[in-house]
């Protein structure tokens, strides 16, 4: 009987695969048609639109989510559980049953509940950041902190809640490596920021001081975009107040924000969302709508972003090439040489306070000091109202500097104010996992170096297509990470570059 039912499972495989692909492709076009709207809302939609655009966004959601735990979803994977299938097939059943049997624990209740909260607990945030009165957000927090924990629980509770909402944003990559990271990170940084806090060294931070016309720096970032390969016949360039990348292998749109006394930041934002939109170009066409045509998680678009950020970006051979464009731009920097460039963008700020004007290296303590308190909140280890004086107390000890508001300090991210707990490591798996990857290209390609000076970026592009983009969510990340590198994620390349770089410009 047994024998038999199996026998009717394998042969009834590929119906089942192809009926449930084309489940999967439609509650993937409904959530890309949101990304659209999403776009439009930050970019195009005039601010009366608020009302509708909110009621067509949770409309949508709500229909993907049904989509999602129907039951013909489950019955679809049931009969592919035990299934003959191909290496791809199988991948792609892996990802949708995670996903499934993610949306299908959590009653919808409670998934109301937790948006219905972050609307208030948004608010009270604004409010009390603007006032910084730590006191009108900690009901807010608290409430976040229990519904989430409820929200883990109803996934799995027999395990550490913080590490099952870390798996919203980072599903296959384990809480055991990622603390081993960040805490590589923070004994790696420590010192090495405070060598640079007592280093006499003296860099060319004024170089770019001065105004500079937002249309010409706009003009500026497109000469960036074309220098890198940015395909404008399938994306867009626009602004927004908080840079962001939306889109798909077909259409996959940017946005950049400047600052007339700051020309560096426009070309390093708009440089990290090319690097996020590569990756989603990248991915394979004929793969559209499914786990293998989709990104395969956070730290790997972040690490996509931060690559050409920071390792190409922030070098000294893209200057050589991108410094004459620059003064073209700008005449009045044509003093500027291409080590003056080098180090202003490099520079180190190391009093400062706030996590987005932070600088490659300080900014990965402001995410080690969130990880430890968003962690021990979750897991019932520490309480909201000892948030600010403990925040403050890491913050001096990690950075040897302290707010003196809770403005400046835990009330500056809107993150927890959407009960977003778990993102905030992402960001620097992603500059870890940028480093590993760089470090493999830079062996595997001949003069990488001198490529990058002579503005040629395609062998660039084309490791890191085969290497990463073509694979979408085919492995889960440390097989990816594995199969590019030929080891396992780890901090290694990264503090071996920081330790280099940093010690250099620093003379320590
Ligand atoms: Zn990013």
């Amino acid at each position: 009987m047994a024998t038999e039912a199996a026998a009717d499972d394998a042969s009834d495989a590929p119906d089942a695969y192809d009926a449930l692909l084309d489940r999967v492709r439609r509650w993937n076009a409904v959530g890309s048609a949101a990304g659209v709207l999403g776009w439009d809302q930050q970019v195009m939609m005039p601010e009366g639109g608020t009302p509708a655009r909110s009621r067509q966004l949770s409309t949508l959601s709500s229909v993907r989510h049904e989509m999602i735990t129907d039951a013909e979803t489950g019955e679809l994977l049931d009969r592919l559980a035990d299934a003959d299938l191909s290496d791809e097939r199988a991948a792609v059943v892996r990802e949708v049953s995670r996903e499934y049997e993610r949306a299908d624990a959590v009653p919808r209740e409670l998934v109301e509940e937790i948006s219905e909260a972050s609307t208030e607990a948004l608010q009270a945030w604004e409010a009390a950041k603007a006032e910084d009165d730590f006191d009108r957000f900690a009901p807010h927090l608290e409430r976040h902190v229990e519904l989430k924990r409820e929200y883990a629980e109803h996934i799995d509770p027999d395990r550490d809640p913080y590490a099952v909402l870390f798996e919203e944003y980072e599903p296959c990559l384990s809480m055991e490596r990622t603390e081993a990271i960040l805490e590589e990170l923070r004994a790696t940084l420590v010192p090495l920021i405070d060598a640079i806090r007592e280093s006499d060294a003296d860099l060319a931070v004024d170089t770019f001081e001065g105004q500079f016309p937002e249309d010409d720096q706009e003009a500026l970032a497109r000469d960036a975009l074309d220098l890198v390969g940015y395909d404008f016949d399938r994306g867009r360039l626009d602004v927004s107040s908080h840079p962001f990348t939306s889109g798909n292998q077909f259409d996959c749109r940017i946005t950049t924000r400047f600052d007339e006394s700051d020309p560096l930041g426009a070309i390093g934002s708009t440089i990290h969302e090319y690097g996020h939109a590569q990756y989603a170009l990248g991915l394979p066409k004929e793969q559209f709508g499914t786990p293998l045509g989709d990104d395969r998680d956070l730290s790997v678009h972040e690490s996509q972003s931060r690559l050409w950020e920071n390792h190409v970006g922030r070098s000294r051979a893209f200057w050589e090439r991108f410094l004459p464009v620059f003064q073209e731009r700008f005449p009045e920097t044509a003093d500027a040489t291409v080590e003056d460039a080098y180090e202003a963008v490099n520079q180190v700020y190391e009093d400062n306070l706030i996590r987005v004007e932070a600088d490659e290296l300080t900014y990965h303590l402001h995410i080690v000091v969130r990880f430890e308190i968003e962690r021990d909140l979750v897991r019932g280890d520490l309480a909201v109202e000892d948030v600010p004086e403990v925040w403050n107390d890491k913050y001096e000890e990690y950075l040897g500097i302290r707010p003196d508001t809770d403005s400046e300090g835990c009330l500056q991210d809107i993150h927890w104010s959407h009960g977003n707990f778990g993102y905030f490591p992402t960001y620097s798996l992603g500059s870890v996992m940028a480093a590993q990857l760089y470090a493999a290209a830079e062996s595997e390609i001949d003069d990488l170096d001198a490529k990058t000076a002579d503005g040629e970026f395609d062998d660039l592009q084309e490791w890191l297509a085969a290497n990463v983009h073509r694979h979408g969510s085919r492995y889960e990340t440390n097989e990816l990470v594995e199969r590019a590198t030929g080891e396992g994620l780890s901090a290694d390349a990264f503090t071996d570059y920081v330790e280099e770089k940093y010690g250099e410009l620093y003379g320590i």
